[in-house]
């Protein structure tokens, strides 16, 4: 499959899609600010999306906090969970017959399959290279004939998976890197779509939802490519035209690491505190930690 800026004609709707699991994050709040920008000189609409389906961990304090840094630093939006807008509802909680629905279309059509196995049946079956990768493709093995789960009438309480083209080379044409290619079976395997805790998985939800809110662009993190990847067989099996993409690079410290959630000193909150302006946020680039 090869997708070319298939969206560029309609007029620009980005989107802002933060979790609210804790504070935003200054490697997000930089993501935001290009999306932000990218919206701006489109003269588009930009919508805030509160990713919010992770239960037991999203917040409405963190929904609220969010809110309010990302005013703090700069960004405007159109439409949105304070704003209500055209595609209400803007929290993903809210969204759960949208999500069931493409459920079904996706089972309908055979792509996806229940997976009754743990994650200790997962390691057992993979293979010897695989061993030790963050993230290793889920195993053929494991995966069930063509056809099953095709009569289930709802997901009940268990994970289902995609089944990807194994062998079939994913490439799209990424608005900030270019030519990004990814291989189904290699890069990545089956992946999640419905959770056994009654929830879809983040890559089915932010498909469901960028189609349904009419986002013509992606902005997002250089960590999500292969999550891409994925997405663009999800819109494939949906029959929907996806959006273009545009993938910022990271926020790196110093030595050129990667800034992870747990660098707590780098929330937005904090560096507000520690006496932060927006415009530094806003810049990325070198990244003097605060003294704490
Ligand atoms: N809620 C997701 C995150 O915060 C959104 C990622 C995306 O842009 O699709 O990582």
């Amino acid at each position: 499959m090869s997708v070319d800026k298939a969206s560029k004609t309609l007029p620009y709707r980005g989107r802002l899609a933060p979790t609210p699991s804790g504070y935003l994050h200054l490697g997000h709040a930089r993501t935001f600010w290009v999306a932000d920008q990218r919206c701006r000189q489109n003269k588009g609409v930009l919508i805030l999306r509160n990713e919010d389906l992770d239960r037991p961990r999203c917040k409405d304090a963190y929904t609220e906090a969010m809110i309010e840094d990302l005013h703090w630093l700069g960004c405007r939006w159109q439409e949105g969970p304070d704003m209500g807008g055209p595609a209400a509802p803007y929290s993903q909680s809210a969204r759960m017959k949208f999500y069931l629905r493409a459920w079904e279309v996706l089972k309908d059509g055979g792509a996806i399959y229940p997976s009754p196995h743990s994650r200790k049946d997962v390691e057992r079956a993979l293979r010897a290279p695989h061993e030790g990768e963050a993230d290793p493709p889920f195993p053929l093995a494991l995966r069930p004939p063509e056809g099953t789960g095709r009569d289930e009438p709802e997901p009940g309480r268990m994970n289902w998976r995609f089944r990807v083209p194994v062998g079939e080379s994913i490439t799209f044409e990424d608005g900030k890197t270019g030519r990004v290619k990814k291989e189904a079976g290699k890069d990545f395997g089956d992946f999640l779509v419905w959770r056994k805790d009654g929830f879809p998985s983040y890559e089915l939800a932010v498909v469901v939802d960028d189609c349904a809110m009419g986002v013509t662009e992606v902005v997002r993190g250089e960590d999500l490519f292969t999550s891409t990847a994925r997405q663009l067989l999800i819109y494939r099996q949906l029959n929907q035209t996806p959006p273009a993409f545009y993938h910022c690079p990271l926020v790196r410290d110093e030595d050129g690491a990667r800034l992870a959630k747990r660098h707590e000193s780098l929330n937005i909150r904090t560096l507000r505190e520690n006496g932060w302006k927006p415009e530094q946020v806003r810049a990325g680039g070198k990244i003097i930690l605060p003294s704490q």
